[in-house]
């Protein structure tokens, strides 16, 4: 389809505005090389613009009814309806998605602000009972301000419609920093939004990288709390800058996920479902089934049948309903991902299948059997279409071999024996565990999040709503109170 480009602005109160210093970076199609359009590039003036939009927008948003705000969020959704096509398109050009990717993607973004606007009336919290006979105790949740959110690039309209529904249900206003690979996206969700009629302020964007706007915003000490969705290297850097001024913050980085095969699932059944896993969108998924471990004998036979499959995976036009995955981001990603299968290969891997480019940017569906338990393959997240199958002797070394990584996000456990499957999901340390599927789910109302080096805090449904609220104590003194003097 034939994309003229434009030139877009920041969102900020409403509407797009160009950089204060005019300066401008283009989005380019992974998949062609075009440049869809040109993004404004953030830098100082922008952010303490966006911050003073968002302050006015959080002081008449924090403000209004929670049914309101449930309306408005309603329409939200409705609107980004009413606009599917447009969006999927942008979806699908910006990011190198699928079509189906991309439709799950809009269709994501649709059911999580329906989700999120049922939060707003939602606000629960408590009376206590006191130690002092005459004292009420009340607690109340209230919204922390301004929420900064930081997004990658790998769901660009589903992720950042989760990280800011939530966040706004509870009253918040918020500022994005989209990916520098996928600004177009944002600014069309905020502007889809802003049509919808969410008040002027409440959901600004400024688009730009991470050094010249990201650092710049997370250290900002009118920035009250962060939801950051990134590698962990960028959840450690903002991290250090957030506590500076001690900002609520919610870390969701990266993962190496296993997926245990047991010995009771049909090896080509399992090599179906772990395909989906370890390929969808080439693998640059956070939640991307990388590791396979297999329970003995299975393991050579398993890794064959996901070979053929692999092999068998179309990989053409992203229109194309039948095309598996498309290109990896960018050229930097392709490099990486072959600097990964070398480096398993050298140390005495089997390369089953793949490990070369395609065409382009889009990389061969890999298959790596009996890869070393070190190295950057192993032990760092490759974001690649890269798969590594191991043996294990039972499930005691499976799971083992699971909590062998600082990483600790998601993993799936193939089996129809609901005991096993039980003890690997209780002793599996990662922040969810799916019996009967791949790592890779996704759900508006589940907490997500991960162990370790995979984040801090869980974000969906409730749990983003008490991450970015504030707990408060009222008390009432209704009678006479011995006192001390
Ligand atoms: P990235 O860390 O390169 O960038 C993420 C965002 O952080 C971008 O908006 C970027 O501009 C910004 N950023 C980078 N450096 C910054 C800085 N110094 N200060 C402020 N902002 C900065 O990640 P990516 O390549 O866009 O996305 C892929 C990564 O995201 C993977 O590691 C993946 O596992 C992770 N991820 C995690 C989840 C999850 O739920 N845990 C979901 C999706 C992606």
């Amino acid at each position: 389809m034939e994309v003229t480009p434009r030139t877009y602005g920041h969102f900020i109160h409403g509407r797009e505005v160009p950089a204060a210093t005019g300066e401008t970076f283009p989005s380019v199609a992974p998949m062609t090389g075009a440049v869809l359009g040109w993004a404004a590039r953030g830098a100082h003036d922008d952010v303490e613009r966006a911050i003073a939009s968002a302050h006015q927008g959080f002081a008449s948003w924090s403000a209004r009814p929670p049914y309101e705000r449930e309306k408005i969020l309603l329409k939200c959704a409705d609107q980004i309806e009413a606009r599917f096509d447009d969006l999927l398109n942008l979806l699908i050009d910006e990011s190198g998605s699928t079509i189906v990717k991309a439709r799950y993607e809009v269709n994501y973004a649709v059911s999580v602000l329906r989700a999120a606007a049922g939060e707003a009336r939602r606000l629960y919290a408590d009376t206590l009972p006191n130690e002092k006979p005459h004292r009420m105790s009340l607690v109340v949740r209230e919204p922390i301000g301004v929420v900064l959110v930081i997004s990658p690039f790998n769901a660009p309209l589903a992720l950042l419609a989760k990280m800011i529904a939530f966040p706004l249900a509870a009253g918040n206003a918020v500022i994005a920093k989209p990916s520098e690979e996928t600004p177009l996206i944002a600014v069309e969700l905020a502007r889809t939004m802003s049509a919808a009629g969410l008040p002027d302020g409440v959901f600004n964007v400024v688009t730009g990288f991470g050094a010249e706007c990201g650092e710049q915003l997370a250290s900002h000490p009118l920035i009250n709390g962060i939801a950051l969705t990134g590698s962990t290297a960028t959840g450690v850097k903002v991290g250090q800058l957030a506590v500076q001024s001690m900002k609520r913050m919610q870390l969701e980085l990266g993962g190496k996920n296993p997926l245990l095969i047991l010995n009771d699932v049909d090896v080509r059944e399992a090599a179906d479902i772990a395909a989906v896993g370890a390929f969808t969108y080439g693998g640059q998924i956070c939640m991307a089934s990388a590791r396979i471990v297999v329970e003995a004998p299975n393991g050579r036979s398993f890794a064959e049948a996901l070979a053929g499959k692999a092999e068998r995976l179309y990989l053409g036009d992203l229109r194309d309903e039948r095309t598996a995955y498309g290109p990896l981001i960018n050229e930097r990603a392709v490099a990486k991902v072959a600097r990964h299968v070398q480096a398993a290969r050298s140390a005495g891997a089997e390369v089953l299948t793949g490990g070369a480019i395609h065409r382009g940017l889009v990389f061969q569906p890999t298959v790596i059997y009996n890869p070393p338990r070190s190295g950057p393959c192993w032990d760092e997240e490759t974001f690649g279409p890269v798969a590594m199958v191991l043996e294990a002797a039972g499930l005691e070394e499976m799971i083992a071999i699971a909590n062998d990584s600082p990483y600790g996000l998601s993993a799936g456990v193939l089996t129809r024996d609901l005991v096993r499957g039980m003890t690997a999901a209780r002793r599996i340390r990662c922040g969810a565990v799916h019996i009967g599927t791949h790592s890779f789910q996704s759900d508006p109302l589940a907490p997500v999040g991960g162990y370790g080096m995979s984040g801090l805090g869980r974000s969906g449904g409730k749990y983003s709503v008490e991450h970015f609220t504030e707990l408060k104590w009222i008390s009432l003194e209704l009678g006479e109170t011995p006192r001390p003097f």
